[in-house]
């Protein structure tokens, strides 16, 4: 027979966690509470759909109580999805507490969902990710909810768009594929005088580079999928909501059935370890690598928040801790098989979806096909990189005989 509270007795060890650690020191301690890990380093994977109680007594009580970090029933989670989940809410000074989801598409729609109501509009970012515009534009439009976009460099402007439908905020930044620094500070002080929700897709830079909780954004989201997997093996999202701003997401999650495998989160704990010494060296190597690429002749515009060309770069420099491995470069001149060119014959970046794991990637990637209120001009196609664990020398060795092939299709 099983116990419901048998997952509360365990080893005791002597790790844990104080509010003074350090970041790189938190990734590490956090989310390991005694009781789950038993003693064990990584919290093991808990999985369960049934719950078995003692009696119909106790069945009845744990229906009642709150269930937050109790067995109840699998949907709502075992100590596996507990630990992640508390481990991303301690990466958030602020924080109230954090959901998972089964990718980062999900964990957008569903906070988008926890949050509005037919006869609501949401501002968005017009740089935001091209599958939450479609979730806003297809999905969100069916149940009564409007989507007004927004120029990324709008700043406190973003005031003149507020009407008294008007219930949410979205930003991502930098903004997907193009990278534009939003002015993160000024949006959120025009929200808070204005009563709307805030919420901000924080993939890019992550709580490590920019903690969004403690800059005043209400639902900070992650594509787990992203850095913290770090992989590129397992689809997963999450959500951390401010203090007060919990309960009415959970229950949206709840009601849409969110729920993600243990196993996945168990990976996704795995990765969150390393994702300080990942994210530090990916970072620094792709500024370098753009600091290279924007010296060369058939590289018309880098697009990294790093570099002063940047639009939005002094928010960068004044809001952001660092930079991640993510950016694009706009190509000087050349169209769709000039592009090509440049990409299919790279020996080290893979051609593929996705970004955050630890090998390299390149991407054709097309804003001017998605962009409605800033029309995306460029002097000619634009590739988007992610820079690996690679050695930046051969990285940057690999780039220099895919430029050569693109300026031989140029000719
Ligand atoms: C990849 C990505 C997502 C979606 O994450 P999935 O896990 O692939 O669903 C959301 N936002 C941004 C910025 C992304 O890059």
């Amino acid at each position: 027979m099983g116990h419901a509270s048998r997952h509360t007795q365990g080893n005791r060890n002597r790790m844990s966690a104080s509010d003074d650690d350090k970041q790189a020191t938190r990734i590490v301690t956090a989310g390991r509470r005694p009781e789950w890990t038993q003693g064990i380093v990584n919290p093991p994977v808990w999985r369960a759909s049934t719950i078995l109680y003692d009696s119909v007594g106790d069945l009845r009580a744990a229906g009642g109580r709150d269930s937050h970090h109790r067995l109840f029933y699998g949907r709502r989670g075992t100590p596996t999805q507990w630990s992640l989940a508390d481990a991303l809410t301690e990466l958030e000074p602020g924080a109230e507490a954090t959901l998972l989801y089964p990718s980062g598409v999900a964990a957008v729609s569903s906070a988008l969902l926890s949050v509005l109501s037919p006869g609501d509009e949401l501002l968005l970012a017009d740089s935001v990710y091209d599958p939450t515009r479609g979730f806003a534009d297809q999905f969100l439009k069916r149940f009564g909810v409007t989507t007004t976009y927004y120029d990324p460099m709008i700043g406190e402007g973003i005031a003149s768009l507020v009407t008294d439908r008007t219930r949410a905020v979205f930003l991502e930044s930098p903004g997907s594929l193009t990278f534009e620094v939003q002015d993160i500070p000024a949006i959120l002080g025009v929200a808070r005088d204005k009563g709307l929700v805030t919420l901000m897709d924080n993939t890019w830079a992550t709580p490590l580079l920019f903690p969004a909780i403690a800059a005043g954004v209400d639902y900070s989201i992650l594509a787990c999928t992203k850095y913290v997997v770090g992989h590129s093996d397992v689809m997963l999202g999450s959500v951390t909501a401010a203090k007060g701003k919990y309960a009415e997401l959970r229950k949206g999650a709840y009601h849409l059935g969110q729920t993600a495998s243990p196993d996945d989160a168990w990976l996704g704990a795995r990765g969150l370890r390393t994702m300080d010494v990942r994210l530090r060296a990916q970072g620094h190597a792709a500024m370098h690598i753009a600091q290279w690429l924007d010296r060369r002749p058939e590289v018309a515009r880098v697009l990294h928040p790093g570099l002063p060309s940047c639009p939005g770069h002094e928010f960068f420099v004044r809001d952001f801790k660092g930079s991640s491995g993510l950016f694009s470069i706009v190509l000087n001149g050349g169209g769709e098989r000039e592009r090509a060119a440049l990409i299919d014959g790279l020996r080290l970046f893979g051609i593929g979806f996705s970004w955050g794991g630890y090998e390299s990637l390149a991407l054709p990637v097309d804003p001017q096909k998605i962009r409605t209120v800033v029309p995306w001009e460029a002097e000619g196609p634009v590739v988007r990189l992610q820079i690996g664990l690679e050695d930046p020398d051969d990285l940057i060795a690999d780039l220099d005989a895919g430029l050569m092939r693109f300026r031989e299709a140029l000719a």
